[in-house]
């Protein structure tokens, strides 16, 4: 029931005299009221029993059960049925009978022909009584815990009288955070609330909702909060706790459901961003959070993916730069998902890392990649291939694992070569260039991928004994017209020269480009001037067609 309006309440009319009846309903309907009509007092037990109404107004005199009954009846009940405030009818000046109401716990009357003047007048009155009634009965029942803060919030919606921003913010839900933490986070939250004339409410033990007039100013006041790092060591062992929070526009009077199925979805948001490791504020229909939303089901499809033969390689060619002859393709892999559609791997790689879970896609694609080395092989077809190594993947046990793959599938580790991200590389220098020298003894090449982009010290480079740098498109980009891309590019191959190192500019999209990397000594060229990343039998037909295609 909300605050007093009539459109949020129900009277029922019991009366037997249909043109009585009907002219009760339409006046009550012509006020806003929601009416509900029953003919007798039997039918109208039906429909008190199938739903509550909010009032009853009722002709004491009917064949069968009459309203003096019926009134019995419901007061007899240890429900809400008992309380439901009761409005009789009666013939004029009939004393006894209003009475023998009273006393049968009737909260008024009216006296017939009805004054309609006073029937709205004293329906008006009740209903704002019972609506104020309920009003404290929750503020008393919130002050003793019966009901939820959660139950007062969505009331508040409901009756706002201008828009506003909710925001919910939302600790992880392990019982440990909220048993050591939700107190300090209370205390803050309540801090908050006074200090920036904010209304907070709890929600449960790790969730606190915090409804503002002015968005701006909600996130403000909520942002120091999410970027809370809590920490605890006490005896039982450390722990510590980040917050998330997620905030969204909310309208006036937003009818019940909406308001209840707004707080689930901010809270379904907070609970997926908190997964993602916290620490943020982000708007409930912004990008990021849509962000955050493919990240959640990226993470739930992959197995699925993986097991349903969702992903597939493709194979993008490397030339060499003068005379254009395919040396090998790295592998790049693909998701179609039934689901989200087509993901570029820019998008899922990292979130697959994030999740732990960049292992099994790891070795899938070695699989992908052994097999296709078999089926070039064979077809006596350059054999070569590289796959994409992820920087959590960079580790001591790498080279085994790419062994026991290679050997399990009977292909030759040493026609494979790894593409690492400087970034990933250079992240432990000392440990990368034994994991580099592990993969060379099993003849497994490496290339240093994106070149440019990271921040390796030269010093680093000589100790890292690379066989390839991948210098990224962002430079390649520029190479076609005079200007510093050019000197960076003749930098990196003089470089890469000296150190005794091949290059291999990514990203060739120009015949302009192609040319100036093929003039200034580049080796090897991959981008879309040469080919776009092609399914494996395209590949083939595409070596097969070599000289006749250069
Ligand atoms: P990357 O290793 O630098 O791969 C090169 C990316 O550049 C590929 O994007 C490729 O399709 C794209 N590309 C190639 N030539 C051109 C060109 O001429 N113009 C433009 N605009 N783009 C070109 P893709 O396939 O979307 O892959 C993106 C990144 O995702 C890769 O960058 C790599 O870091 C990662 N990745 C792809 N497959 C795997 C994988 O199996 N494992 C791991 N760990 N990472 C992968
Ligand atoms: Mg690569
Ligand atoms: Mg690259």
């Amino acid at each position: 029931m909300g605050v007093y309006s009539p459109e949020n309440f129900r009277v029922l009319c019991i009366e037997d005299e249909p043109d009585i009846l009907r002219d009760l309903a339409d006046e009550l309907a012509d006020h806003g009221f929601r009416v509900d009509q029953a003919c007798s007092a039997e039918a109208a037990l039906g429909k008190i029993s199938a739903s509550m109404p909010d009032l009853v107004i009722c002709d004491m005199q009917m064949p069968g059960m009459n309203g003096l009954q019926l009134l019995e009846n419901l007061r007899a009940h240890k429900d809400a049925r008992a309380l439901v405030p009761f409005v009789f009818l009666t013939a004029f000046s009939d004393r006894e009978t209003v009475i023998n109401g009273r006393k049968a716990g009737a909260d008024d009357y009216l006296v017939k022909p009805v004054d309609y003047d006073l029937l709205i007048a004293t329906v008006e009155s009740h209903l704002s009584n019972a609506a104020q009634r309920a009003a404290a009965a929750k503020q008393s029942a919130v002050a003793n815990g019966t009901v939820s803060q959660r139950d007062v919030l969505v009331e508040r919606l409901t009756t706002l009288s201008a828009d506003a921003a909710l925001a919910v913010v939302k600790a992880d839900s392990h019982t440990e955070v909220a048993r050591r933490f939700s107190g300090n986070i209370d205390a803050v939250v309540a801090r908050l609330s006074r200090a920036a004339g904010v209304e907070a409410f709890r929600l449960n033990a790790h969730g606190w909702a915090v409804l503002g007039l002015d968005s701006a100013l909600l996130a403000r006041t909520i942002e120091p909060l999410v970027q809370l790092r809590l920490r605890d060591t006490s005896r039982k062992g450390s722990a510590r706790a980040t917050l998330s929070g997620v905030i969204a526009p909310v309208g006036k009077n937003t009818p019940e459901d909406e308001a209840n199925s707004l707080l689930d979805r901010l809270m379904e948001s907070a609970r997926l961003l908190q997964r993602e490791g916290g620490g943020q504020l982000l708007e409930f229909d912004g990008p990021e959070m849509s962000d955050v939303r493919l990240a959640s089901s990226i993470r739930a499809e992959l197995i699925t993916a993986l097991r349903q033969g969702q992903l597939h390689v493709c194979f993008q060619p490397k030339v060499s730069a003068g005379s254009g002859a395919p040396l090998s393709a790295e592998v790049l892999v693909r998701w179609q998902s039934p689901m989200l559609g087509h993901l570029s791997p820019a998008t899922f790689i990292p979130v697959v890392e994030r999740a732990g879970l960049l292992s099994h896609l790891t070795d899938w694609v070695l699989r992908q990649a052994a097999v296709a080395q078999l089926q070039l092989v064979r077809n006596g077809l350059p054999p070569r291939l590289a796959v994409n190594i992820g920087g959590s993947e960079f580790t001591a046990d790498l080279p085994d694992r790419i062994a026991a793959i290679f050997a399990e599938l009977g292909a030759r580790e040493d026609l494979l070569e790894v593409e690492v991200t400087e970034t990933s590389m250079m992240a432990d220098p000392g440990q990368a260039e034994g994991i580099v020298n592990a993969l060379h003894q099993r003849g497994i090449g490496v290339a240093l991928d994106d070149f440019g982009t990271g921040y390796s010290s030269l010093s680093h480079l000589q100790a890292c004994p690379v066989d390839t740098i991948k210098i990224d498109r962002s430079f390649v980009q520029g190479v076609g017209e005079s200007g510093p891309d050019q000197k960076i590019v003749l930098g990196i191959i003089g470089l890469a020269r000296s150190l005794g190192v091949e290059t291999v500019a990514e990203g060739v999209e120009l015949e302009s480009q192609r040319r100036w990397l093929a003039a200034h000594e580049c080796d090897t060229l991959q981008g879309y001037v040469i080919s776009r990343p092609l399914r494996f039998e395209d590949y083939c037909a595409l070596l097969r067609a070599w000289p006749k295609a250069a």
